[in-house]
């Protein structure tokens, strides 16, 4: 098979296994009252969405119409491209395990439910906010495997709006747990694991 049309078999596959994960656990949120809700109209989730219409509209000529975006294509090792299917791969399962541990805690936006609970085991053991750095590793790997840079520049801004976004969410579940979240916050990394514990 032609390598290009295989590498984008490949982003369709991994983008469709990891969409239908995430409108799954999304699903299982409809009709639920929350207790508190944060706006979702701050400067950084305006910026992550529009960001993100930027990055869909890329996505799509780059599957229906690759020969407009072929300029912003990349020309390096077929090596490159597989680990992007392997950090992809890697991302889905690291979702399944996240969604999987944060269960009905979890929501699209951020949010306090009813009889809301801490947690603090599995991946949130060692880090705050382990599902933006899924979405970011995932944006990323897929990046790769499309060898555009275009596309890749588009996923390094999405990473950026996290940074806030997670600082907001950490402050409101100060809000919600106060010195039990502040004692979290001290065991843990807000994207990647302490190395040395913070006392
Ligand atoms: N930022 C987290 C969760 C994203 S889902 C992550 O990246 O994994 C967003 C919702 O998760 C928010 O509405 C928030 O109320 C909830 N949440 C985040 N961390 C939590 C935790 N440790 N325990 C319980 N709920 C949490």
């Amino acid at each position: 098979m032609e390598e290009e049309l295989l590498f984008r078999l490949l982003f369709i596959g991994m983008y469709g296994i990891f969409a239908t994960i995430r409108v799954y656990f999304r699903s299982q949120t409809l009709g639920r009252e929350s207790e508190e809700e944060r706006s979702l109209m701050d400067a950084p989730t305006i910026f992550l969405s529009i960001v993100i219409v930027g990055y869909f509209a890329t996505i799509f000529i780059y599957l229906l119409l690759p020969d407009w975006i072929f300029w912003a294509h990349f020309d390096y090792s077929i090596l490159i491209r597989w680990s992007g299917v392997v950090l992809g791969s890697l991302s889905i399962g690291l979702l399944v395990w996240t969604h999987r541990t944060l269960g009905r805690q979890y929501a699209a936006r951020l949010e306090i439910q009813q009889d809301h609970k801490l947690i603090e085991s599995g991946p949130y053991a060692r880090v705050r906010h382990p599902m933006y750095v899924i979405f970011i590793l995932f944006s990323l790997a897929v990046a790769l495997i499309s060898a555009n840079w275009l596309i890749l520049i588009l996923a390094i801004l999405i990473a950026i709006p996290f940074h806030w976004i997670s600082q907001n969410e950490d402050q409101m579940l100060i809000g919600q747990f106060g010195d039990e979240y502040l004692d979290y916050m001290k065991r843990t990394g807000r994207f990647l694991p302490q190395i040395r514990r913070k006392d």
